[in-house]
């Protein structure tokens, strides 16, 4: 059994706008797998419908066994909290908050925010020493970094990237790949949107989308 399953999705904005065409796709767990393919070929629209942003028009969609193709908004947010980290090309860390508090806000929409493990995730993206620096007195690469912590921080099963590496020098690039592929030796499953194939390639799995199809 998948950890992600698709089965006949469509996805149509509009009258006709089919974003996605009919695709069908399993993930196991602990699988790596990169999304590539031309603008607007429908890789945001596949990454929203797995990280429970959106409902398929047509099909269904899985996430751990959960058929989330009927869910309403509140429903769709317990189970992206509770099964899915999300990474972004922008980072989207708040200003204000130190890396540190920005860990504490995504443990508190679960549980119970704590300092001192929320310290530890920080650690294990090698940013011990930046815990209490705000995000604009970090790097590019460190910003991505304390993103990537952020989204492990409860334990997703899932680990959805788009683009993590489109904001980035060649060197925090490799940086931050690198640390995704310690996610993926420690058996995390990983899906991450890229244009760039030397970025896909790094999966061990490659998916095509075209016009919508896969
Ligand atoms: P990329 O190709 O880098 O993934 P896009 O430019 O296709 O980005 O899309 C960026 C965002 O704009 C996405 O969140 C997508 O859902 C939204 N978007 C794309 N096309 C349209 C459209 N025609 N109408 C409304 N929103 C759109
Ligand atoms: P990609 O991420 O590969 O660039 P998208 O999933 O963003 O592709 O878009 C796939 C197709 O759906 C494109 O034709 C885009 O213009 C259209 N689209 C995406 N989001 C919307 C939206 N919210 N409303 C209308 N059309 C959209």
């Amino acid at each position: 059994m998948g950890l992600i399953t698709l089965e006949n999705v469509s996805k149509i904005y509009g009258e006709d706008v089919r974003a996605l065409d009919n695709v069908d796709l399993e993930i196991k767990e602990g699988e790596w797998v990169s999304v590539m393919g031309p603008s607007g070929s429908g890789k945001s629209t596949m990454l929203n419908l797995i990280g429970c942003m959106d409902t398929p028009s047509k099909g269904i969609v899985k996430i751990d066994d959960i058929d989330i193709s009927e869910l309403d908004k509140k429903e769709l947010t317990k189970v992206r909290r509770e099964k899915i980290g999300l990474v972004f090309q922008q980072f989207h860390l708040v200003p204000y908050l130190t890396a540190v508090e920005n860990i504490m806000v995504a443990q508190y929409y679960h549980s119970m925010a704590d300092e001192k493990e929320a310290k530890q995730a920080l650690e294990k993206v090698g940013l011990g020493h930046r815990a209490n620096h705000l995000p604009k007195e970090l790097s590019g690469g460190e910003q991505q970094r304390v993103c990537v912590a952020r989204a492990l921080i409860n334990y997703p099963k899932l680990i959805l990237a788009d683009e993590p590496t489109g904001n980035l020098d060649k060197e925090n690039e490799n940086i931050v790949l690198d640390l995704f592929e310690e996610l993926h030796t420690n058996g995390h499953t990983i899906m991450m949107v890229t244009h760039d194939p030397k970025v896909g390639k790094l999966a061990e799995r490659q998916i095509n989308l075209d016009h919508g199809q896969l």
